[in-house]
């Protein structure tokens, strides 16, 4: 075995975690929260199921590099959960 890369430990390490790399809680032993999963395209969201040995980690990367370039607009449906009801153009 070589020396893991600093890389590959962070990862590692944030898959035993329960925090997504966006803040949210995530379920432990996957990569991201469901919400980052599921921004990724098919392809990415397959290779995230490759062993560490067997490419995990550039398709960690890859993912990774998806959703902060790409971030295909995170702020749709459920980002309004957050707002009060009732929160709407009452200013006029
Ligand atoms: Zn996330």
């Amino acid at each position: 075995m070589g020396s893991l890369s600093e890389d590959t430990v962070r990862i590692v390490h944030e898959l035993g975690g329960l925090q997504c790399r966006c803040g949210r809680l995530k379920e432990k032993g996957l990569t991201f929260c469901r919400r980052c999963y599921f921004l990724l395209p098919r392809p990415l969201q397959k290779a995230l199921c490759k062993l560490l040995a067997d490419g995990y980690v550039e398709a960690y990367a890859a993912a990774v590099k998806y959703i902060d370039e790409e971030r295909p607009t995170m702020e749709c449906d459920d980002e309004r959960d957050d707002r009060q009801p009732g929160d709407e153009d009452t200013r006029g």
